[in-house]
């Protein structure tokens, strides 16, 4: 018998299975998204002792089972619960966002360690330092470059035209065409949104930014409104399903 893979998880979700077990997806540091059935979980608490709630970092042990698609979890050692993180709602609603749109860019059992690494800092971030929208944005941002699906924003996804372009005109958001549009070619998109010159910068901007949140780059209220729409429609688009946790988020409104 092939011996068990151990490797670093956050719970992503989890779900009762039967009369005592769960099924819980986790991602992973080495082997990317695995769903794995925890037998026992629903009634003896002793074998996951909390490590099964969601945000929970551990250190996953598991084993494929032959023939089916769901792995077999032996063991969660604690590593970080993240507590703090179910003490306000706002705090939940933040981190159950990361995790939902994360769950839905990564791949089942395709290798990433940068999206793993940045939602395991984006949560410890939260935790530490209390929501804040423009992180927020920093977040979507780099997960989407960290997953493949880094939006356009420094040239017309159609005619190339290069932004900053100089005037005032305002450019477009369009998650069909995988980012943003000049006026011209956006008259093509009717479900782009608009983007002034000022917010796409401040995008631009921070999808280059290397370390979490340097102070200058926090976003103006101003800013907020006006990108907050694109980027979760954006993100929305790729996973191709409503972000439960999202409509959440607006009513917290803490730049
Ligand atoms: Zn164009």
């Amino acid at each position: 018998m092939r011996s068990p893979c151990v490797t670093p998880a956050i719970v992503l979700r989890s779900w009762p299975f039967g009369e005592s077990d769960k099924i819980v997806s986790f991602l992973t540091e080495r082997y990317g998204k695995v769903t794995g059935i925890a037998k026992g979980a629903k009634r003896s608490r002793r074998r996951f002792v909390n490590t099964l709630e969601l945000f929970s970092l551990v250190n996953l042990r598991f084993q494929d089972r032959p023939h089916s698609a769901l792995a077999f979890v032996y063991a969660c050692d604690p590593i970080r619960h993240f507590k703090e993180l179910t003490t306000s709602l706002e705090k939940i609603a933040y981190a159950s966002y990361f995790v939902e749109i994360t769950d839905g860019l990564a791949g089942e059992r395709e290798e990433n360690r940068r999206v793993f690494e940045h939602l395991r800092e984006g949560l410890i971030f939260l935790e530490e330092n209390g929501i804040s929208l423009s992180f927020l944005t920093f977040f979507e941002l780099k997960l989407l470059k960290f997953s493949g699906y880094q939006p356009t924003l420094e040239h017309c996804r159609r005619c190339k035209k290069k932004f900053p372009d100089g005037s005032q005109i305002l450019w477009h958001f369009s998650p069909r065409d995988g980012g943003v549009l000049c006026g011209p070619c956006s008259t093509l998109r009717k479900e782009a949104v608009p983007l002034s010159s000022e917010a796409l910068g401040a995008l631009a901007e921070l999808q280059e930014a290397n370390s979490i949140l340097p102070h200058h780059l926090a976003l103006s209220p101003a800013i907020l409104k006006e990108s907050r729409p694109a980027l979760v429609r954006f993100i929305q688009f790729q996973i191709n399903k409503e972000l439960k946790s999202a409509p959440f988020l607006e009513a917290f409104s803490c730049a």
